[in-house]
């Protein structure tokens, strides 16, 4: 069996490995990486363009990062949070632009308002306070807000035709929000590590087991799906593997992984690729979530551009399997149950029974009941154009809680061993759009000692300009970084 000897192994070509690679890359050009993928290509798994929903988050539109507090106040703390950290992946995306490491931003980005939707009183007035919170701050200084019908007609035409006109509405919006093709970005990452002599790319390889050697480094056998083994010896593994990053993780037996389960969630969208249909709508615009709904299942009617196809995407629409990955096994979830994640698994799923509701009820929808779903943002759409696709597999982090005995987690978490040399990725939201800080964490965590060095903090500082400082205290750097990001990236094109 062959065995390949590297400074770093990248498990799984998605969102996650690539930032990770490039970051590294820059950071270090000596190190020898290689990045193994159990699938033929790259970004086919929630990073394919339309496993996922693209949308840039920022906290403009979505409304689970702004809860109401119980005094009917916002909290908006999760909205400054979001947006700073879209805000660092933007600059090293614009920054990859201009030193011509990824194409002309259009393959990857496209400017796309961000707009909320609401009807009915209450609705209208939370969004209201919403916007008079946190538009005060500088994060959020341009949004706008309408309750008139006429200007929301302006900027969602097809949200509005054939709708109640006795029916109370409101919607915010932010001009300069965005559609990401993660899975355009993503290949364009590798397509740039592969320029590197030192790098190396395996298709059709999966991660079978790890296991610590002596010295501290990480065996990781690998089977090609075409037949043959290879052993890879590595000083650092990153579990970059989605939804299967736990599995990998608990085949590590790392300390830090005992506890940790999984809960996935599948989705479904209506698609409408229509071209008379799809050029009436330039925009993501969020709902609110139904009761029990987890926070990304809030409905949303977006524009979709990916891969010189432009499309109108509905949904999510959630499902229950028991696989981690879209292209997974259905004995995923029972092989992920050890003696140390029985608890909190059964813990979650004994207080999680609005969220089970919930998804019984999206599972057992009818294609007549998802049109009217669609129909409370597209009174006129018309059934013919609308096809039902399946979407990304998320799996949700369940942990370990003192109080509660398990808890059900929507964010994204990164775990690595104490010695630094195996990190995972667990979860799935907000995802994508914050793969920078994401991977930010995992440098932190597994290269603390290059992260203190002046060499590492200035091509970081140089890759992303906001780096070390906050953006959320200080308004000059963000309209600084705004204005480059904006306009390097093209984002500041609609008037
Ligand atoms: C329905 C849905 C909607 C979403 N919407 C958004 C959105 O609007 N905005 C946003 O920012 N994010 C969104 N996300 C989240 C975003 O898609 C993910 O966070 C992101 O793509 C995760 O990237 P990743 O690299 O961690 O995982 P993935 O893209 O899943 O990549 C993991 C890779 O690892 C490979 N792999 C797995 N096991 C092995 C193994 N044993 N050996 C080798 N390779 C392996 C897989 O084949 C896969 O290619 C959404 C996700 C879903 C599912």
């Amino acid at each position: 069996m062959a065995t390949k000897n590297v400074d770093v192994l990248l498990v799984g070509a998605g969102a996650m490995s690539s930032t990770l690679g490039v970051l590294l890359k820059h950071l270090d050009p000596s190190l020898t990486i290689s990045m193994v993928e159990r699938l033929e290509d790259v970004a086919q798994e929630s990073t394919s363009g339309w496993n996922n929903a693209g949308t840039g988050h920022a906290a403009y539109c979505e409304l689970n990062y702004t809860p109401q507090n119980p005094d009917g106040s916002i909290n908006a703390s999760k909205a400054y949070g979001i947006n700073e950290a879209f805000e660092q992946t933007l600059q090293f995306w614009a920054h990859l632009v201009d030193e011509k490491a990824l194409p002309e931003p259009r393959y990857f980005i496209n400017p796309t308002p961000h707009v909320s939707f609401v009807w009915g009183d209450s609705n209208v007035a939370f969004l209201r306070k919403r916007f008079e919170a946190i538009s005060q701050h500088h994060m959020f200084v341009d949004m706008e807000y309408s309750e008139d019908p006429a200007v929301l007609s302006e900027w969602i035409p097809l949200v509005m035709e054939g709708r109640d006109p006795a029916q109370k509405v409101a919607g915010t919006r932010v001009k300069y929000g965005s559609d990401v093709n993660f899975a355009a970005l993503s290949r364009s990452m590798v397509g740039y590590l592969q320029s590197y002599d030192n790098f190396e790319l395996l298709l059709n390889q999966s991660v079978t087991g790890l296991k610590k050697t002596s010295d501290g480094r990480w065996l990781v056998s690998t089977k090609n799906n075409k037949g043959g083994n290879t052993v890879f010896n590595a000083g650092f593994v990153f579990l970059g593997a989605g939804g299967a990053a736990l599995t990998l993780l608990q085949k590590s037996h790392i300390a830090e992984s005992q506890g940790y389960g999984g809960f996935p969630v599948s989705g479904q969208w209506l698609v409408c690729k229509r071209q008379d249909v799809v050029k009436h709508h330039l925009a993501k615009v969020y709902g609110k979530a139904s009761i029990g709904a987890p926070p990304m299942s809030v409905p949303h009617l977006d524009t979709r551009v990916i891969d010189g196809e432009n499309a109108l995407l509905f949904g999510p629409f959630a499902g229950f399997t028991t696989k981690f990955l879209k292209r997974g096994s259905f004995l995923d979830l029972f092989a992920s149950v050890r003696l140390n994640n029985l608890w909190p698994m059964l813990k979650v799923g004994l207080s999680s029974m609005e969220l089970i509701r919930y998804l019984i009820t999206e599972v057992l929808q009818t294609r007549h009941s998802r049109m009217g779903a669609l129909r409370e943002y597209f009174p006129n759409a018309n059934e013919d154009d609308w096809e039902l696709a399946v979407a990304g597999q998320r799996v949700q982090i369940i942990k370990k809680d003192p109080k509660l005995g398990g808890k059900l987690e929507f964010g994204t978490e990164v775990v690595a061993a104490a010695d630094g040399s195996v990190a995972a990725l667990l979860g799935a939201s907000p995802g994508a759009s914050v793969t920078v800080p994401a991977m930010l964490q995992v440098l932190g965590k597994c290269f603390p000692k290059q992260m203190a060095s002046e060499g590492w903090k200035a091509k970081l500082k140089a890759m992303i300009p906001s780096y070390g400082e906050s953006l959320a205290d200080n308004p000059e750097l963000l309209k600084q970084v705004r204005q480059y990001t904006l306009s390097t990236l093209g984002l500041n094109k609609i008037s």
